[in-house]
């Protein structure tokens, strides 16, 4: 048996790459990338990983507990497992990232990125889940659960995103989150960068980002905060019963907007230390910003098929997306369920990125004016560089 965040903290490996329990085989794939495979049968392949944020500290202490804890046969697997601590070099200097964010490297982002650690690893984790994925195409359910803790505040402390997708949301992932009593899911309206949104887009898992609290230091965490989402990943691995949700109705809500910085003159209506889920009213104004020039015109020219098509160029993510111009504005459906009422589809929409709510062009400023009765913002961040996502917005469904 090995300590598998031990072993990454001390920049070695285990002196053998693989080995075998009387429950599992094991196989250490890379640094911080160990393969669990049950010695029965099993039905489900689940991706789990955390640390692809190096400071967010609580997530890769549980993920490193759950592999001790399955290497020594305290728990038992039920699932064929790949337990990925995502940034290594992040997480032994404890910073969030190096040179640039990992979780917007993903779907090939990390090709424009040069050759460096950070877009290397990126490449490294896409082939480890695809080589993972596609080892039995199709027997197996496929699952993607990252786990991190958020850098702010939040009015509801933990959640769940959803990649844009347009295969239907996993039944039994929500009956994990409601189980884990997170506070609230949300849906993305646009493709992404991310590491589910890889999983999710390239092949077809079950993929959600969890957000589960404030990030501390090693050995600072409270652990204890973490009991639920921990019962309930032990519970997924080991294909015993989820737990019974103990907190109010799961609340869900979609994204139905990026603010984008185009100009350097941005202002967030919000403090620094503004919470996630702050609320804004009809009519208030959420930012504001001198007019868009020709911010990265000639980058984005090649990219639009039509030359009034640059407002329908969204960022997301950190990344460019051209949304696509087939979606249709009335692909969300509403699918029953027992316990909650997930959107079963929500496709791209074409909106500019003043989307939605209603843009009140001055002649030389924006004001991002609500036309909503309530929204919702999530990961305020108006220091971004020009041409990044300063915020999401949200309404609640
Ligand atoms: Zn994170």
């Amino acid at each position: 048996m090995f300590d598998f965040l031990g072993l990454l903290l001390q920049q070695q490996q285990p002196q053998s790459q693989f080995g075998e329990t009387k429950d599992l085989n094991w196989q250490w794939l890379d640094n911080g990338i160990l393969e669990l495979t049950p010695r029965h049968a099993y039905e489900k392949d689940i991706v789990l990983s955390a640390g692809i944020h190096g400071n967010e500290t609580a997530p890769i202490e549980l993920l490193a507990q759950l592999c001790l804890d399955l290497l020594s046969g305290k728990l038992r697997l039920g699932v064929r497992l790949l337990c990925i601590l995502g940034n290594p070099a992040a997480i032994r200097s404890g910073q969030r990232y190096i040179e640039n964010d990992l979780n917007r490297m993903f779907c090939g982002a990390y090709l424009k990125l040069g050759d460096a650690e950070e877009p290397r690893r990126a490449q490294t984790l896409e082939q480890q889940v695809t080589r993972f994925f596609e080892r039995h195409p199709i027997q197996s359910k496929r699952y993607h659960f990252d786990l991190h803790t958020a850098i702010r505040a939040s009015l509801l402390p933990t959640f769940a995103l959803f990649p844009y997708q347009t295969h239907a949301y996993d039944q039994y992932v929500l009956q994990c989150l409601e189980a884990a009593d997170l506070d609230a899911i949300v849906y993305h309206n646009a493709v992404g960068r991310t590491f589910t949104h890889f999983s999710s887009s390239n092949h077809l898992a079950a993929s959600v980002t969890l957000e589960l609290g404030q990030a501390r230091p090693f050995g600072q965490n409270d652990l204890h905060q973490f009991a639920a989402i921990d019962r309930v990943i032990r519970a997924v691995v080991s294909e015993q019963r989820l737990p019974s949700r103990q907190k109010p109705r799961l609340r869900q809500f979609k994204v139905i907007d990026s603010i984008i910085k185009t100009a350097e003159d941005f202002q967030l209506n919000l403090t620094d230390d503004a919470a996630n889920f702050s609320v804004f009213h009809q009519n208030d104004i959420i930012a504001t910003q001198s007019k868009a020039k020709t911010f990265k015109a000639e980058q984005l020219k090649s990219e639009l098929s039509k030359p009034d098509q640059e407002s329908q160029i969204v960022v997301n993510e950190g990344c460019y997306a051209h949304q696509s111009a087939s979606a249709s504005d009335e692909q969300i459906q509403v699918a029953a369920s027992n316990t909650i009422q997930p959107l079963t589809t929500l496709d791209c929409r074409e909106q500019p990125a003043y989307g939605n709510l209603a843009l009140q062009p001055e002649p030389e400023n924006y004001d991002y004016v609500v036309s909503q009765p309530q929204v919702f913002i999530l990961f305020p961040n108006p220091k971004v560089k020009q041409g990044l996502r300063a915020a999401l917005v949200l309404e609640e469904i």
